[in-house]
């Protein structure tokens, strides 16, 4: 028989945790509010980051739709973009940069991308032809579009994410990142320190998903989807800004422009946007 003093304390560790995740289960919504409310918002008021990236052709496609909306709606996004892909298709990147849109560094192949980099991950070069994948691309941008990029994001996020981005960005003079998820990172979804002077600034989740990235992916593509429907995506994306906006935080997501483009949904998203201040990292940083 074990004294009182001894089981309680392993009694009371147990309970706290079948609470948690029990918190979790019935009430998402809770957890999500608990997890974001400690951040440190460098805004001090509820602020979104809006931002896309252009991994294929038919994002590419849906360019043009994209910065129409955008522009109706006087919202400005953050465009993570394939030095090869401005090579290719420049007019339309210099159109994005004419109309204010930030140009986030997405590596210049984009590992594994099948059209020009298959079979190829980026967390599994060199520390070399990393740097060479994110300094390349910072050239085209230079030369094609007349920009000086301050951040990257990695292709493919966390799986094919490493620390050796960091001093990588470093060394080419960068200011963030963006490669994480909000939901197993330190700055509760806003943006904060790392290592080597870089900010990280993680991508967000939503109010009844807060264990997964809010994208298009997760959400509506991917086998066994959170959503799997189109008009439930919007209703979770306007419900998500609505609890940012009335507690004064800071959340900023990533969508794929194809998908998002299809079916209107960020021209229904959008409406949402316009009752929360909008930002670039580029602002913040
Ligand atoms: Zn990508």
């Amino acid at each position: 028989m074990y004294p009182q003093f001894m089981v309680r304390p392993v009694f009371n560790r147990y309970i706290a945790r079948v609470a948690r995740e029990l918190i979790h289960r019935v009430s998402p919504e809770d957890y999500f509010l608990k997890f974001m409310l400690q951040q440190r918002n460098p805004l001090g008021e509820g602020a979104y980051a809006l931002t896309f990236d252009f991994d294929f052709e038919k994002d590419i496609e849906a360019f043009p739709t994209l910065l129409d909306l955008l522009k109706k709606n006087n919202v400005r996004a953050g465009m993570a973009v394939i030095g090869k892909f401005v090579e290719k298709y420049p007019d339309i990147h210099k159109r994005a940069v004419d109309e204010g849109h930030e140009i986030i560094n997405h590596s210049y192949t984009h590992p594994d991308n099948p059209h020009w980099a298959p079979n190829r991950y980026f967390n599994k070069l060199s520390y070399a032809a990393q740097k060479d994948e994110i300094e390349k691309a910072h050239e085209v941008y230079h030369r094609v579009l007349g920009v000086e990029s301050v951040g990257f994001r990695t292709p493919h996020y966390g799986n094919l994410h490493t620390e050796s981005v960091y001093p990588i960005l470093a060394e080419l003079g960068y200011k963030y990142s963006s490669s994480t998820a909000a939901c197993g990172y330190k700055g509760f979804g806003a943006p904060s320190e790392h290592t080597h002077g870089i900010i990280e600034i993680p991508t967000g989740c939503s109010l009844h998903f807060p264990l997964a990235i809010f994208d298009s992916w997760n959400m509506l593509r991917k086998n066994n989807p959170f959503l799997g429907d189109d008009d439930r995506f919007v209703q979770e994306f306007a419900d998500t800004i609505q609890v940012i906006s009335e507690h004064s935080l800071f959340l900023t997501h990533y969508f794929d422009p194809y998908d998002v483009i299809k079916n209107n949904k960020m021209s229904r998203m959008i409406g949402y946007i316009k009752n929360i201040k909008t930002v670039l990292y580029r602002d913040i940083v």
